[in-house]
């Protein structure tokens, strides 16, 4: 609508929160309140905000880059988890072979 008006304020204003991609501040899409338990056991509610670019294009491309990075990560972990698994597994054959050698004699 105003993007000139958007970009000569961007110039001139410091911008705290730039988007990754295109460095343009990013705008508030939504807000939410949770609450949580501070270290007195106090319950607090906490304010949270999600902001997005203003480049909807931009945003997209940013949201499957997350969304790739967050896959990676899984992957990642579910891999590092099923290494645990195997060496876990293998060191279980081994006491048990052992355990069995053990009493053959
Ligand atoms: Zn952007």
């Amino acid at each position: 609508m105003n993007s000139i008006n958007s970009s000569s304020i961007s110039m001139t204003k410091k911008t705290l929160n730039p988007c990754t991609r295109c460095g343009q501040e990013r705008v508030l899409q939504k807000t939410w309140k949770e609450d949580q338990i501070t270290i007195m056991g106090k319950i607090q509610s906490v304010t949270f905000g999600q902001t997005i670019c203003p480049n909807p294009d931009c945003q997209k491309i940013v949201d499957q880059e997350i969304k790739v990075l967050e896959e990676k990560q899984a992957s990642l972990k579910k891999k590092r988890e099923s290494n645990d698994f195997t060496r876990k597994k293998n060191s279980l054959e081994m006491a048990n072979k052992a355990r069995k050698n053990k009493s053959r004699i």
